[in-house]
This record gives C-alpha cells, structure tokens and sequence, in this order.
C-alpha cells in the first residue's frame, strides 16, 4: 500500500531530509585523499545525533553504519573501513535519518581528488539521470514514466542500469511501497498522487549493469569492475510536480 501522507508528516520527513542534507553538505568538504570512511562515517552520526536525529541505517538488518561508502567498483551497501580514501577515487555515500519516527535518505557519489574524465561523465550522467526521472515525478503521472526517463538517458550512454536494487516509497518506514525501478516502459504502475513520498536512486554502471554481492551480505560490486555512481533524494508529490525533502 502506497500511503499518502499528512501535513504533520510531511513536516517531520523535512526536517529528517533537511539533517541529511547537513550531512552531506559537511562531508563534501572533508572527502579528500587520506581521509577514511570510518572517519566520515562518524561525523556523519555526530551532526545527526546533534540534530536530534537518528541513523536510518545503523542496526537496520544487522548494518553496522550510519552511512553506505560505496567505493568505486562498490555500487551500493559498502561498510565504512579504515582505508584511506586515494586521488581519483569516487565515493558513494548514502545517508538515512530518522527524526521522531519519520525518514529522510539521500546519496550522493563524491569525487575524491582530481578523478577522471570517464569518472567526470559517470557522475554527471548518474546525477543527471536522477533529474531526468524526477521531470516525470507529478501527481497524475504513473510511476514507471520515472523509471523509464532514468533508463533511457543512462542509456543514450551505453550505461549499465543496475536492476537488482530500486527506489523506494518512504515514510514511516525507511523502505516502503512502492518499488520504483530504474527501467522499464513508461505508462505502467501505481499512478502517482499528491502526498506520496518517494526516494529516487538511480545506480548507474559504466560497463554492464551486472551486480554481485559480496561474502559480508552487503557489499554489492559490479560483475566487470568499472566503477558505478548513485544519486538519491527523498521527494514529495505535488500537484504540480514535487518537491525534495532531502535539501536544506
Ligand atoms: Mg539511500
Ligand atoms: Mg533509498
């Protein structure tokens, strides 16, 4: 069931967005070479717990962090580890807060360093491809009209657009329904409606869309090895389009 939410709610799931976004904000300045995820991944629960939030992520299913830092060939669920970031690294960070029992989560792929210019597409692409889904994001429109925009810029790309892990309804819960696919035909599933609260996240590959989990359970790589990115924000449906919770 896709629920819709009420004014109250809404102000809760901003207020979890806009900690988020704080997150990411301090952490675009500190991710450099010799910098450790572990390192940002307990700055990041600092700024939340200071804002009265709580990690999303911490303990949920067993995750031990309070951020997913997907290296490179790492395209989602990476654990924060005491190696140093190195130049021309790129650095998925995934951030989740609840604040009084509502979610915000959004991810960004940071450059570490001067990065590549194949990386500088890749990121560009990814981010853009999230932008490109969200014009489609307004009540009236049907879900998949977003997973087929996001599919179909990766593409124009040759990008490999990762299947096994979607989008996400969002609320109450960190993951709620719907799933929202990054590919598909367009004109499909649950038409979209005022009130809903989505969270858009598409994992983009730069070679084949294939994905392999790792022994630890979580950390998923690409089957090739090329690098992947992974751009995300909480939105609201509106009428006219939609707003993101996940901003300052
Ligand atoms: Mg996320
Ligand atoms: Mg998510």
């Amino acid at each position: 069931m896709i629920t819709i939410k009420s004014q109250r709610e809404i102000d809760l799931m901003k207020e979890a967005g806009r900690i988020v976004a704080v997150c990411h904000q301090e952490i675009s300045k500190l991710i450099k070479p010799g910098i450790t995820t572990k390192r940002i991944d307990t700055l990041v629960e600092e700024i939340i717990l200071k804002n009265g939030g709580k990690p999303s992520f911490k303990g949920y299913q067993g995750f031990p962090s309070s951020i997913c830092a997907s290296l490179n060939d790492v395209v989602v669920h990476g654990m924060p580890s005491n190696n140093k970031l190195k130049n021309g690294d790129i650095l998925s960070v995934d951030i989740g807060v609840d604040y009084k029992g509502y979610h915000g989560d959004s991810a960004w792929t940071y450059p570490v360093g001067t990065i590549s210019d194949s990386n500088k597409l890749l990121l560009e692409v990814t981010e853009k491809s999230l932008f490109e889904g969200l014009a489609f994001a307004k009540a009236g429109n049907r879900l998949s009209d977003i997973s087929h925009a996001i599919e179909k810029y990766a593409k124009l790309y040759s990008y490999g657009v990762v299947e096994e892990f979607t989008g996400h309804g969002i609320g109450r819960d960190l993951h709620e329904d719907p799933p929202i696919p990054n590919f598909g035909t367009s004109g499909t599933g649950p038409t979209l409606k005022s009130g809903m609260t989505l969270a858009i996240e598409p994992m983009i590959n730069a070679g084949t869309k294939r994905v392999k989990i790792m022994i630890d359970g979580w950390t998923t790589k690409t089957v090739d090895g090329l690098n992947s990115a992974h751009y995300e924000h909480t939105i609201l449906i509106t009428k006219d389009g939609y707003e993101i919770l996940t901003t300052t």
